[in-house]
Order: structure tokens, then C-alpha cells, then sequence
């Protein structure tokens, strides 16, 4: 039996994550379920899962979801905010933790549980690009067990010999290909990206996700972000990490090693698949998912990015190399730029610019310690949400001439 803490759990790989654990009654127990607000759809989870602990980060969602749970006589206890996200994944029963928060939130709770020790599933990439070398260290130092959900990353893992140490050369290891969709825009006319609406923005041709990270597939930063999370997961560099556009999303990645052999994992664009794979490894269990049937694929196409459409590639790509605190600036202006076009105060083309601006404005630190990063994240969603209300602010005061700012 495996005691699971899931961070995010009504989120997009919550939900997934929930759907395999439903599979195989016996195998693992909830001990933990955490969510930002859906008071409704985490007390569902509570009623089919009987968590020891729900946490709420919002305290309004924590009283509704505390009474529901007292009236149905659940016998859970309910906890809200930042502190109990972290508590719960340092309990002692806590063995595994899935860490499926979006975004710089989902950073302190999973560092917690690389310092407790814990097993963790990670799919909040951001960790890694926020805060990569504290994290890698929490968990070098405790001895956690640390599985990429990350589907791409998650195929390298696979790809890459048991045990893999963090050197590539001396695994053989030539390079490593990191496949993307290239998103709902890919073939887009760049003058139409201009208008292209967030709802647009969220239709991903094959993946269903959350919203954020649905822009940046669209926008191509879950790419750039990938990248910089390949380069703390594997040990790479930018230039051993090739990104492919491969339309299909059938492929979810691919190793190279120099006596030409290219390895793969293929499998249905379908987030239970990383998911089943990191609660069983290193085991296999069924995750739901339908065989792969090669005949309906049929084709596999194969193109380089197109870096001048997608410029948030480049900013990451240019982030990694910077290093330093320059990933956590890229990340967290990316949120705040990504929020403000889900708010439609800004056009699809100015998330780029946004990140441009703040990466250009804020020197680059070194990274000793987790407020180190803070400080950087804190002052680039200043800098950006600046940013943007200076170009709110112009396009009120020139409507006509700036119509699309
Ligand atoms: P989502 O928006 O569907 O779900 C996010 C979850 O986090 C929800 O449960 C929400 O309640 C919770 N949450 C949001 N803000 C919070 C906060 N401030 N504090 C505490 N909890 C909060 O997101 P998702 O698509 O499931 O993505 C989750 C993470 O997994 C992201 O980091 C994403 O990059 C990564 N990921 C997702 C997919 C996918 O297919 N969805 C694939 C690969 C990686
Ligand atoms: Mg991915």
C-alpha cells in the first residue's frame, strides 16, 4: 500500500491522477487531497477517497468544505492556507507526493517534501525552473525518489538507462530530443496571432490541460520551460537538449546516443500514462489508456521550431544560459503576462514582450537559497504587471492608433 498526498488534486493531472489511483482499489491510500477554491469538486474527492486531510488554500472554500465534510460524517479534518499545503506533505504517513499545483505556488510544498524525503511525482515544472538548484539539492541531500510526470520528461526518463547518474557522455548519450505539438497556432498566420482570443488559446489540438499551461503550449514557453526542467532533471546543457515539433503527440520524447541509436517512448497523448508509471514505478499498472494503434497514426511528422514565431522558446533557451535567478524572472513574468491575457487585458503577442521587458530591466542574481528566488519572483511580477499597465494605460490613451495592444 502507497500513502499518496496530491497536491492540485482537482486540477487537470489531479484528476488524472485520481482516475488511475480508482483503478486498483488496495494499492495506494489517500492521505492528503489539496486544491486552491473548488470546495464542491474537492468535496466529491473526499467522499470517494476518504483523505485523512483536506487542505484549502482559501479560507472562505475551507469553512464550506469543513461543514460539508462534518455533515456527511466523513471524519476528515480540513486545513486551509500556504503552511498546510506544505504539512501535509511532510507527514510521516505520507510516503509519495504528487505535485500538481500550477505555477510558483505548487514551489514551497513540493521543496517540502524533497526535504522530508518523500517520493514525488512532479508535474509543477515550475519547481524546477524557479528554483532548480535548491530543489536538486533538497533532494540529492534527503534521498527522495524523484519521477518526472512531465510527459516528455517522463519518456526521457524511460529513455535513459536505470540508474542514470546525471552524465550524459558517459551514459553514451549523444542528445536528448524534446518533442511539442507546436500548439493550437502552429500554422496560425502570424497577423491573425495578433487576435487570437484565450479560449483559442486553450483548444489544444491534442493534450487537455489546464488553462496557464495551455497558453503556453500555445505560446510555446511550456517548451522553454521543459527545457530548463530537462536541464535539472538530466543534467544537460542547452545545446544537448534539441526541442522537435511533432505534431501528433504520439512520441513524448526522444534520447540519442552516439553510436546512433535513437530511443522513444511513444503512447496516446494521455497524462495517465507518466501518471501510472510514476505511481507503480518500478513497476508497470494498467493507467486507462487505450493501445496505441500504430495503423490510425499512420504518419509522424518531424519540423524544427520556428523560433521568430515563437519567441518565448528563444526568452527560455536564454534564460537557461544567463542561469542564475534569470529562470525564476522568465517564469514569473510569464505568469503574471499569462494571467493578464487570460484576463484579456493584453493580446497573445505581448506575453513574449512582456517577458522581454522584464528580463532586460532586472539584473541577474546567483541563486544560494530559496529567498534568493523569491525575491527574484517577486520582483518580476512587479516589474511585469507594471509593464502591462503601462501598455493598458497607452492603449486607453491611443485607442485608434494601438487598437490590439
Ligand atoms: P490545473 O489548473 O488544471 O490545476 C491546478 C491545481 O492546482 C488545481 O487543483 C488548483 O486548485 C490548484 N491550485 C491552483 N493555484 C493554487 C494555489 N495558489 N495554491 C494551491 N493550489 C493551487 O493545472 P494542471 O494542468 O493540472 O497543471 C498542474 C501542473 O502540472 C502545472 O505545473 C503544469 O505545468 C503541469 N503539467 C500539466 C500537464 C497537463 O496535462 N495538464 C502536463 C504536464 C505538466
Ligand atoms: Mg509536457
Amino acid at each position: 500500500m502507497q500513502n499518496l498526498t496530491v497536491l492540485g488534486s482537482t486540477g487537470s493531472i489531479g484528476t488524472s491522477t485520481l482516475d488511475v489511483v480508482a483503478r486498483h482499489p488496495g494499492k495506494f491510500q489517500i492521505v492528503a487531497l489539496t486544491a486552491n477554491s473548488q470546495a464542491d469538486l474537492l468535496f466529491r474527492q473526499c467522499v470517494q477517497f476518504k483523505p485523512r486531510y483536506a487542505v484549502m488554500l482559501d479560507e472562505d472554500a475551507a469553512m464550506q468544505l469543513r461543514e460539508r465534510v462534518r455533515a456527511a460524517g466523513l471524519g476528515i479534518e480540513v486545513l486551509s492556507g500556504a503552511a498546510a499545503l506544505e504539512q501535509v506533505c511532510v507527514l510521516p504517513e505520507t510516503d509519495t507526493v504528487m505535485a500538481a499545483i500550477v505555477g510558483a505556488a505548487g514551489l514551497r510544498p513540493t521543496l517540502a517534501a524533497a526535504r522530508a524525503g518523500k517520493k514525488i511525482l512532479l508535474a509543477n515544472k515550475e519547481t524546477l525552473v524557479m528554483a532548480g538548484n535548491v530543489f536538486m539539492d533538497a533532494v540529492h541531500a534527503s534521498g527522495s525518489v524523484l519521477l518526472p510526470i512531465d510527459s516528455e520528461h517522463n519518456a526521457i526518463f524511460q529513455a535513459l538507462p536505470r540508474g542514470y547518474d546525471g552524465d550524459l557522455a558517459k551514459n553514451g548519450v549523444r542528445r536528448i530530443l524534446l518533442t511539442a505539438s507546436g500548439g493550437p497556432f502552429r500554422n496560425t498566420p502570424l497577423e491573425e496571432l495578433q487576435h487570437v482570443t484565450p479560449e483559442q488559446a486553450c483548444a489544444h489540438p491534442n493534450w487537455s490541460m489546464g488553462r496557464k499551461i495551455s497558453v503556453d503550449s500555445a505560446s510555446m514557453m511550456n517548451k522553454g520551460l521543459e527545457v530548463i526542467e530537462a536541464h535539472w532533471l538530466f543534467n544537460a546543457g542547452a545545446d544537448d537538449i534539441q526541442v522537435v515539433v511533432h505534431p501528433q503527440s504520439v512520441i513524448h520524447s526522444l534520447v540519442e546516443y552516439v553510436d546512433g541509436s535513437v530511443l522513444a517512448q511513444l503512447g496516446n497523448p494521455d497524462m495517465r500514462i507518466p501518471i501510472a508509471y510514476g505511481l507503480a514505478w518500478p513497476e508497470r499498472i494498467d493507467s486507462g489508456v487505450a493501445p496505441l494503434d500504430l495503423f490510425k497514426v499512420a504518419t509522424m511528422d518531424f519540423e524544427a521550431p520556428d523560433l521568430g514565431r515563437f519567441p518565448c522558446l528563444a526568452l527560455a533557451y536564454q534564460a537557461l544560459r544567463a542561469a542564475g535567478t534569470a529562470p525564476a524572472i522568465l517564469n514569473a513574468a510569464n505568469e503574471v503576462a499569462v494571467a493578464a491575457f487570460l484576463d484579456k487585458q493584453i493580446s497573445f503577442l505581448l506575453i513574449p514582450h512582456v517577458i522581454e521587458a522584464v528580463l532586460d530591466a532586472l539584473p541577474v542574481g546567483k541563486v544560494g537559497s530559496l529567498d534568493d528566488v523569491l525575491g527574484a519572483d517577486a520582483d518580476a511580477r512587479r516589474m511585469a504587471q507594471q509593464h502591462i499597465g503601462d501598455l493598458v494605460g497607452a492603449r486607453r490613451a491611443m485607442p485608434l492608433l494601438r487598437p490590439n495592444i
